[in-house]
């Protein structure tokens, strides 16, 4: 079946998760048009769980850029968003994504390595009962909080800190999600990783690869999704 041929309104519904969704759909180049468009391609390429759909159908990823940027949000791409950092490419929130609700264990607790703009963010906290999100630059979150403020996303706890630590005071969680590239794996999570659960990000330097771990007691399943191109996990917190 083409992408064209997908029922989008039969695997994944339009159903905004708070009335801002459906307050901030766009008009043109973002509207639910454009969505739809990009979502049909999203499910061309692989992406097929319907609840990751419907996230990746409703959120309004325009909300998540600059102005001059915003005309371009739903092509597969990842964009620019200021201190040298990037929106994550949506097939890749996707992939994540997916990954994550694929596992045995239902969502309660997600830990987000990289706010960022606060794109990805978005997905998880309609997917997961809580999402506890650490930023390295203190005004990216703060721009990123606002959005998910405004759209009413009101389970998430935010921290300003160095994510290769985790967050040990809100540990274990279901799922642990990074957005940023360690040369290694952070054993801290590892670490806060339940028993049945998973954490997906990319790991390397110059040459990274998408690596899925699931954690059954000491022994780690791992999984390579591919190759990809992230911005580094950096230590400690920029400075203001
Ligand atoms: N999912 C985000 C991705 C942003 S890019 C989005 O789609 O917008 C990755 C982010 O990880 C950057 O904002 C970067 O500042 C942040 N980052 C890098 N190292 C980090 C660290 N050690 N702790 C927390 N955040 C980190």
């Amino acid at each position: 079946m083409g992408a064209d041929a997908v029922d989008l309104d039969r695997i994944a519904p339009v159903q905004w998760p708070t009335p801002a969704f459906g307050a901030h759909q766009g008009v043109g180049f973002t509207s639910q048009r454009a969505r739809d468009r990009l979502v049909r391609q999203l499910w061309a390429e692989g992406i097929r769980h319907p609840k990751v759909l419907q996230a990746l159908r409703v959120t309004p990823r325009h909300l998540f850029l600059d102005n001059a940027l915003a005309g371009r949000a739903y092509e597969n791409v990842a964009l620019p968003i200021g201190h040298g950092q990037t929106i994550s490419q949506p097939y890749i929130v996707g992939l994540m994504t997916q990954f994550l609700v694929e596992g045995d264990r239902p969502l309660r607790r997600v830990l987000e390595v990289g706010t960022g703009s606060g794109y990805q963010t978005a997905i998880l906290a309609q997917l997961a009962d809580e999402v506890w999100t650490v930023e390295r630059i203190a005004p990216l979150q703060q721009r990123a909080r606002r959005v998910l403020d405004a759209l009413g996303l009101d389970n998430i706890h935010y921290a300003v800190s160095d994510g290769s630590w985790g967050w040990p005071e809100a540990a274990p969680f279901d799922a642990i999600l990074s957005a940023a590239s360690p040369p290694e794996i952070p054993a801290a999570l590892i670490e806060q990783l339940a028993d049945g659960g998973r954490l997906i990000l990319p790991v390397g330097t110059a040459v990274q690869r998408l690596v899925g771990i699931e954690r059954h007691g000491d022994r780690l399943q791992q999984y390579d999704l591919g190759p990809v191109r992230f911005v580094p996990m950096l230590p400690g917190v920029e400075d203001a």
